[in-house]
């Protein structure tokens, strides 16, 4: 990426590239945050300069995302997975399913936890296509008093990204966008709960960004462990045990960076353009394959495989992601579950990495094709 520091293009799905002028400003700050005297992992979470941080990444969230005060932004923990948990735990109306949206591995492991007691219903399902396209889905499908409809926008292990997404009329709308947030603009006052674990796009590990309608989180009981309440972090501004606050911190640079870059319009542009390069080195090629029905693919995980109808597609990938490798192309391997070769190109990605990767592809193929 930079000669300077001799690193590799990452093509990690998550945790994933941070960009590089947000690192070395860390780097910067690490033994004295702004003349405090020690690191911003060395003090109170209640105080100032840490305060400051809470109030510009939560400004820069809202300015992002086009949202208002009627919003509450919550930095929790235990990853975007505790948010399948406590969403039923604090939304679900006595008597009224949970409409589940099922597009692949993280709607399953939404659904696994369902499962545990909470009324529910798979309102469409992409599995019996093998989740290579995204269900038909609109207004009918869905049920019209459920206590929210629950969807994943990107789904960061098959490679499929909704491009629209359904009236859900008075129906609350929960999505799921941790391999996608961030990395383009939608209309996202129509959605009542968006969440995110941070590592794909928004910054470390050990933060997952909470945005809620604040109306929303009053429909909890308070009898639910009090950790586990919206409420209680809405209250205490995340603060009511110590938060991530390095993780904080970090998403705070990350989203001043999409700020500088132009905001989500630039984002867009620049991922549109990042997966137009893969893509069209696939399409043009016989030598590899897009499984995805093509409208429904991601512009965040480009899942490929090589002659998947030939008896050497497995030894052929594998010998793609060894050699690209030792190129400085680095994890190229698609999820264990579906195989194949996956090029997870996040906002932090650069274009010289997937341009990189597109020469690499069509000099692999002039060798064994
Ligand atoms: C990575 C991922 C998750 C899991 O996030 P954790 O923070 O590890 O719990 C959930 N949903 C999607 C879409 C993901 O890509």
């Amino acid at each position: 990426m930079s000669q300077k520091y001799d690193r590799v293009y990452n093509f990690s799905p998550g945790p994933a590239n941070l960009p590089e002028s947000v690192l070395e400003q860390v780097r910067d700050e690490m033994m004295n945050y702004k003349g405090s005297g020690v690191s911003i992992m060395e003090i109170s979470h209640r105080a100032y300069p840490f305060d400051e941080i809470m109030v510009n990444v939560k400004s820069r969230v809202r300015q992002l995302l086009g949202l208002g005060e009627d919003y509450a932004v919550l930095f929790l923990q235990g990853g975007a997975s505790t948010q399948f948990s406590m969403l039923p735990m604090n939304l679900q109306l006595p008597g009224k399913s949970v409409d589940l949206v099922h597009t692949g591995h993280w709607t399953q492991m939404a659904l696994d936890q369902l499962k545990k007691g909470f009324e529910h219903r798979v309102v469409a399902s992409g599995e019996k296509d093998g989740f290579k396209r995204l269900p038909e889905l609109s207004a009918r499908h869905l049920t019209s008093d459920a206590s929210y409809v629950h969807m994943c926008s990107n789904n960061t292990i098959y490679g499929t990204q909704w491009k629209t997404f359904p009236d859900t009329g008075k129906v609350p709308l929960v999505c799921d966008m941790s391999s996608d947030i961030m990395s383009r603009r939608l209309d996202f006052s129509r959605f009542d709960v968006i969440f995110a674990g941070a590592q794909k796009n928004l910054g470390p590990s050990g933060v997952c960004l909470v945005v809620i309608k604040q109306e929303l989180a009053e429909r909890a009981s308070d009898k639910l462990p009090t950790m586990l309440q919206y409420r209680t972090h809405i209250k205490n501004d995340s603060r009511f045990n110590t938060p991530p606050a390095f993780g904080i911190y970090v998403m705070g640079l990350v989203l001043d960076w999409i700020v500088k870059q132009g905001g989500l319009d630039a984002m867009e542009k620049q991922n549109n353009e990042k997966a137009k390069v893969l893509y069209d080195a696939i399409d043009s090629s016989s030598f590899y394959e897009s499984p995805l029905h093509k409208p429904d693919r991601s512009l965040m995980n480009v899942v490929f495989r090589i002659k998947p109808d030939s008896k050497d597609s497995e030894k052929l990938e594998e010998s793609f992601i060894k050699e690209a490798k030792v190129a400085g192309l680095t994890e190229l391997k698609g999820h264990r579950v579906i195989g194949g070769l996956r090029a997870s190109i996040y906002n932090a990605h650069p274009l010289s990495g997937v341009q990189a990767l597109a020469q690499f592809m069509r000099e692999f193929e002039r060798k064994n094709g």
